[in-house]
């Protein structure tokens, strides 16, 4: 049948959600909360490590190395001089001695540890115990007496201060290169375990989110399969499965709009099954009730795609024919008489005969809306019952009523 139906402008009654409390919604938004949450903590803290490191750490493993060498370049120093004689060694001797005194500062600033701060004072230390030794050197340097010079740094006292000087340092780089490792395999383990915990937020998110995304899915299905049996409902009678009579009349005023606007013309079909209270009160009205369904499964058989069969109440009918003139309609509603009179409705033993009565017209200038049309459709009806029923009338302008 032709669909014109005007969704619109029907009363539907769509309120009241099909859409079901879904936890997996809740359980996807709490998981991309924490995971979204964890990525930027993540990040906030890998840009504060590094940044920390940076500042402290790697400052302090670079001091310690640098430490050693300022120590070694003093004492090669003192000992070129005692060698040479040349004083001028001396101004390399201090130049190192001041950058020694500046790392030494920056340990002082960077270290909290209190044990590495133990053995930053050991090295102190030891190192103004060489520089008093390395002082006395370059004094006797500077008296010419170079053998001397030579010997007292050759001597045990200074050898053994140095020694210990250079262990004690070499330790101290040590021990900052075990903290920066220690460092590094704590940072290695945190990312780790947050990389671990980000997989699994993630395959948690992806399968809460195609729960959730399912269940969206559903109930849309669910909601649109409501919709489309209220609309159903709405256009249909319940006992029948034909029209009813609202469609019939949003259809035939759509029809009339478009004959005036198009000059076209349509025809309708009224019939009123012959004294049907009599089936009811012989048989039952489940007996008629399934006489009103064969009488609506045959007028859908004999009419065209295009054509609006539809039940308007009791045992009403009528069908639109659009682009049918009244002489066709004629035709087609003599044939469902026919086929009415022809067929038999088995109900339980009995098999149950009808006759209908049918009045054609088609649409005119004259009519006005589709009241006014069903209106003269009736009047032809009512010929037709009042010459005998099981006939049908037509009404047109020029043939006032023909009976077949
Ligand atoms: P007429 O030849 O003049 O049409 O006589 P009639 O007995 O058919 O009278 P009318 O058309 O006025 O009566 C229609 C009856 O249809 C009235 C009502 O009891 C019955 N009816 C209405 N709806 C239903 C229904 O859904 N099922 C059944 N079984 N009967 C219905
Ligand atoms: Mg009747």
């Amino acid at each position: 049948m032709r669909k014109i139906i005007n969704l619109e402008s029907g009363n539907l009654n769509t309120s009241g959600s099909s859409y079901s409390f879904n936890p997996w919604f809740w359980v996807s938004g709490v998981v991309t909360f924490i995971l979204i949450v964890l990525l930027i903590w993540n990040l906030l803290h890998s840009y504060s490590t590094i940044k920390s490191f940076d500042r402290k750490e790697l400052k302090l493993e670079r001091a310690s190395v640098e430490l050693l060498y300022h120590v070694k370049s003093m004492e090669k120093s003192v000992r070129l001089g005692a060698a040479t004689g040349d004083l001028s060694f001396k101004r390399n001797y201090e130049k190192h001695e001041e950058k020694l005194q500046t790392i030494f500062d920056e340990i002082n600033k960077l270290v909290e540890n209190k044990y590495v701060l133990g053995k930053i004072e050991k090295i102190n230390k030891y190192k103004k115990q060489a520089e008093k030794i390395e002082n006395k050197a370059f004094m006797l340097i500077s008296y010419g007496k170079k053998k001397e010079a030579t010997t007292l740094l050759k001597g045990w006292p200074y050898t053994k201060n140095q020694l210990f000087l250079t262990e004690t340092t070499k330790e101290f780089t040590k021990i900052l290169h075990r903290h920066v490792q220690k460092i590094v395999s704590l940072e290695k383990k945190f990312t780790l375990s947050s990389l671990i915990f980000v997989f699994i937020a993630l395959v948690i998110l992806i399968i809460s989110w195609t729960i959730t995304v399912k269940i969206w899915r559903r109930d849309f299905k669910k909601r649109k399969e409501k919709e489309e049996k209220i609309i159903y409902l709405n256009y249909h009678d319940a006992l029948t499965k034909s029209y009813n009579r609202r469609l019939f009349m949003q259809a035939g005023q759509e029809e009339i709009k478009r004959a005036e606007r198009y000059n076209k013309y349509f025809s309708l079909i009224m019939m009123d099954i012959d004294n049907f209270k009599k089936i009811n009160d012989t048989y039952g009205h489940g007996a008629g009730d399934m006489v009103l369904k064969n009488f609506a499964g045959i007028i859908k058989k004999q009419v065209r795609e295009v054509d609006i069969p539809a039940r308007l109440g009791g045992d009403e009918f009528a069908v639109l024919l659009p682009e049918t003139d009244i002489d066709v309609a004629e035709k087609v509603a003599g044939r469902i008489r026919q086929n009415i009179e022809d067929s038999k409705t088995l109900y339980k033993n009995d098999e149950i005969k009808v006759t209908v009565s049918v009045g054609v017209i088609d649409y005119r200038q004259q009519i006005s809306d589709m009241d006014d049309l069903l209106h003269k459709a009736d009047e032809a009806l009512y010929r037709a019952k009042r010459i005998g029923r099981n006939c049908v009338v037509k009404n047109n302008e020029n043939v006032n009523s023909e009976i077949y």
